[in-house]
């Protein structure tokens, strides 16, 4: 079989990153390197968003937001999973973002495939992936915590009662995720920390690796149950999580803020993925993106509030200044975020191999 410049350029690259191959934490000896052996190592360059992305490509409804595309235009997702790794990935979240049962069931009808659509997630992401970048199951807030306005927040009994049915949902999704075979999980997006520290403790049965990041927007100092940020940060490992973070709804410029404060809280490996959006809004008085509900994130717009790939660099050197192990980037941000980050962080993308 002829080896293609893809292949060569693969191989290159996991002769300078270590690894040789990587099938998962159960098969590793000398040779393998688990994701967090590499971050204690070096600083690992993520994926970013896929559903804004998709949706500009017309293969995700921006209306409701449900990954379909996983199973219907599954050489879409995998080619967008190579667009990542071209751009410096060395690590993909297969697109497992808003794939729980009742998610899928109440936005488009389809809960009854929620199965198939994890399964299939995980296997066109390690198909993409070829074994020389670490693939990750994605667990999302579940959207049955209900309303982010803490003014109507879930409290007390209904909360309880709320928490046991987003454990039941994650508990199902996560099997599938492990037993296809997913080198970590990133548990992200939670505005809430009671809901992230039922993910982590959920995905603790697995024994896979986890990264956990909350995630809100910037004009909100605290979680929608009323936490500080380096307070989430503290509970999520004591949950159990390997590492910690903030994720989404905030880019870069205002993350950092977040990250510092986060820092300054916990020792230890640090993530983050802000999204690729100036967000208009940072001082409360303006019109809101807002994820689902039309008015989170409006497609129309999006383009047009894109971060620059030179603001991707400068934060890729300041999130390497606060010490953070894992940089990738969420909603809104393609292929060449990724591009912005790999050139702050100093490292090689398919692009500076062939054309060198
Ligand atoms: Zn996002």
């Amino acid at each position: 079989m002829e080896r293609s410049f893809f292949y060569d350029y693969q191989l290159s690259r996991n002769k300078s990153i270590g690894i040789l191959s990587h099938s998962g934490p159960e098969k590793r000896n000398g040779l393998f390197t688990t994701i967090l052996e590499r971050m204690a190592d070096e600083v690992v360059l993520g994926d970013g968003g896929y559903l804004i992305e998709l949706e500009r490509r017309m293969y995700v409804c921006g209306d409701y937001w449900v990954p379909e595309v996983v199973l219907d235009h599954p050489e879409v997702m995998e080619g967008l999973h190579k667009e990542f790794i071209r751009a410096g990935s060395e690590a993909i979240q297969g697109l497992t973002f808003w794939t729980t049962r009742n998610f899928l069931d109440e936005q488009a009808g389809r809960g009854g495939e929620v199965e198939q659509i994890n399964r299939q997630a995980v296997r066109i992401a390690k198909s993409a992936a070829a074994d020389s970048v670490y693939v990750a199951g994605t667990l999302a807030a579940t959207t049955l915590m209900g309303s982010r306005d803490k003014a109507k927040a879930l409290s007390g009994m209904e909360a309880e009662h709320q928490l046991r049915h987003v454990g039941e949902v994650l508990a199902e999704q996560v099997q599938w995720l492990a037993e296809k075979g997913v080198d970590f999980i990133v548990a992200e997006t939670f505005d809430r920390i009671d809901e992230a520290e039922v993910a982590v403790a959920v995905v603790k049965e697995t024994r896979l690796p986890v990264i956990a990041t909350m995630s809100w927007r910037e004009i909100d100092v605290t979680s929608t149950d009323g936490v500080t940020a380096g307070e989430c940060a503290k509970r999520l490992k004591d949950a159990g999580a390997d590492v910690v973070g903030f994720n989404c709804r905030q880019e870069p410029d205002n993350i950092v803020n977040v990250l510092r404060e986060i820092r300054e809280s916990v020792e230890g490996p640090l993530a983050v993925q802000p999204w690729g959006l100036r967000s208009p809004g940072t001082t409360g008085t303006e019109f809101r993106p807002s994820l689902l509900g039309k008015n989170e994130v409006d497609p129309d717009i999006s383009e047009a509030i894109q971060i620059s790939r030179s603001a991707w660099r400068d934060f890729a050197s300041a999130a390497v200044d606060l010490e953070v192990s894992y940089i990738g980037a969420c909603c809104g941000a393609g292929p060449s975020a990724i591009r912005g980050l790999s050139d702050g962080m100093g490292k090689p993308t398919w692009v500076t191999y062939e054309h060198k």
